[in-house]
């Protein structure tokens, strides 16, 4: 085993964006810190495909809550507005269901406000009471819950306040809370689908997670131009010109542990021990305890609850298309799909699945005269961490729905407009980024996993590992990995104070 030297150093294991934002804040704090990425770049799932001229971000593809990404840019001492331009994605997401109803979640309120009143017979209180509890709920969270680490499942609820505990709306559905303010079942179905992400269904999920839907309305949907991998290009030049060291093609196969139940360092594939006495990981938290941790180290993730796996499609497409830049289609059978997604873990025949059309707003990102679309289809995830999805064959079916789907739609897209296609199969996303049973947003966030009930940002029995990234604290989602970045770097400061 060849010994590197560098002991001072913090190393990273992976280099998505909690880790980047570990990065930058533990260098504000003095440290010095190394990244090891087991890809050629730098971004984690927030990645990118450049082909033939067209440029698709691999994950992400809306950002929201800009003032988080703001807040990063500060602590390297920078103004993101100089490095970014950030662009307002004005329509929203445009939300779709065979019978031909379809409802516009934007930021303007007018707008919203005008399709919320044809949906709900020219009412629009239920509108504004969902507004104003969630406005409350939001800051509750943003200034109160997320912002900072929280064990005590006590202060948790003092924190959360009494208004909140007496309403239930950690203990009942995000549905039964969008029940209180709309009749519509469009606008419910739309809002509760925002419980995918969370990994739950909309009828389980916690009704205090209404705040993902209204942080989109408050705060608008934004892309960087060049697509969101431009934030991960920027935030890469930081590291450098602040002496961050990036190993990139660098896997980590082991932690190294002492006797005393000290972390030592990490050890790569090729057997190079590089020693550190801080160690984070930002590899998927069930992926570092089966794969990196010592058996007797390592906590079992079997029973715990994962969001869903994907199949993504990245279509550069031979015409110029204009369609709206977010779109969700969501299927007729909306309870039993969610049902079939999480808990009998089968493929929905009327799947729901979301596009993005980037080059909608930035038409840099493809060719002169052709255009970009992203698709992403929720999957179930496999039983056991050591096997294949079997939905990971099925590219040609699930192709196939998807265009059907288009053609129900009036949406003038056939395969013979598609120049060029990648796709991402669940198996391929588990092997690229190693992600635990093939779940593409890490775990979920059901009562028992969320705020303190959540996995810690440190390790219970092995002194100096730390870990950040989405299945940790507080969640999953690029706000929540650039909130966990800080977070980590609060706790290691702390706990060497
Ligand atoms: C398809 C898809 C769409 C999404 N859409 C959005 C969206 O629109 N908006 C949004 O905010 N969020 C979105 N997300 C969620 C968001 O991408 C993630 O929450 C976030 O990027 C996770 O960041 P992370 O730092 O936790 O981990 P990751 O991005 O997974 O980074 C971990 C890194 O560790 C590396 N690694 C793994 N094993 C090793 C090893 N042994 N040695 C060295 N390195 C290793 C991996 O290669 C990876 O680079 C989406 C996710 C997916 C999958």
């Amino acid at each position: 085993m060849k010994e590197e030297s560098g002991s001072d150093r913090i190393g990273i294991i992976g280099g998505g964006m909690g880790s980047i934002s570990a990065a930058i804040h533990l260098i504000k704090n003095g440290f010095n810190v190394t990244i090891y990425e087991k890809n050629k770049n730098l971004g984690g799932r927030a990645n990118i495909i450049e082909e033939n001229g067209f440029r698709f971000d691999v994950g992400p593809s809306l950002l929201n809550y800009p003032w988080v990404f703001e807040e990063l840019f500060e602590a390297a001492g920078e103004n993101l507005n100089d490095h970014l331009d950030l662009i307002k994605i004005e329509t929203g997401v445009k939300f779709l269901w065979d019978d031909g109803e379809t409802f516009s979640v934007t930021s303007d309120y007018p707008s919203l406000s005008e399709e919320v009143s044809r949906l709900e017979n020219s009412n629009i209180n239920g509108l504004q009471s969902f507004l104003k509890i969630n406005s409350i709920r939001y800051k509750i969270a943003f200034e109160k819950l997320l912002n900072t680490n929280l064990n005590n499942p006590f202060k948790w609820g003092a924190r959360l306040g009494l208004r909140e505990l007496s309403s239930g709306s950690m203990f009942k559905s995000m549905y039964s809370d969008l029940n209180k303010h709309f009749k519509s079942k469009y606008i419910k179905e739309a809002f509760g689908s925002y419980a995918m992400y969370l990994g739950g269904s909309p009828y389980k999920i916690p009704g205090f997670f209404s705040i993902l839907p209204y942080g989109e309305i408050a705060y608008g949907l934004w892309m960087p131009k060049g697509g969101i991998y431009s934030l991960i290009e920027k935030l890469e030049s930081l590291l450098i010109k602040n002496n961050v060291s990036i190993k990139k093609n660098y896997e980590i196969s082991e932690i190294v542990v002492n006797q005393k139940n000290e972390v030592k360092g990490v050890i790569n594939n090729n057997g190079n021990f590089h020693p550190h006495k801080f160690v984070i990981s930002n590899v998927d938290l069930a992926t570092t305890h089966e794969k990196l941790i010592k058996k007797k180290y390592a906590q079992d993730f079997e029973k715990v609850q994962m969001t869903p796996s994907v199949m993504t499609f990245y279509w550069g497409i031979k015409k110029e298309t204009k369609f709206p830049h977010h779109m969700i289609f969501l299927p007729n059978d909306y309870k039993s799909c969610f049902e079939d997604l999480f808990y009998n873990k089968e493929f929905s025949e009327d799947m729901p699945f979301y596009t993005s059309s980037p080059s909608t707003s930035d038409s840099s990102l493809s060719p002169k005269g052709k255009s970009t679309m992203f698709v992403l289809v929720p999957l179930p995830i496999t039983e056991k961490n050591n096997q294949e999805n079997i939905y990971s064959k099925d590219i040609n079916k699930i192709r196939d729905k998807i265009l059907k789907k288009f053609n129900k739609h009036n949406i003038d897209l056939s395969k013979k407009d598609i120049e060029f296609e990648k796709v991402l199969t669940p198996d391929e996303w588990k092997n690229k980024f190693g992600l635990y049973k093939t779940s593409a947003f890490g775990s979920s966030h059901n009562l028992f996993n969320i705020g303190p009930f959540r996995h810690r940002n440190k390790s219970s029995n092995i002194e100096g590992l730390y870990f950040v990234g989405a299945s940790t604290n507080p969640g999953t989602g690029l706000p929540m990995v650039t909130i966990s970045g800080k977070l980590v770097s609060e706790r290691i400061k702390s706990d060497i104070s």
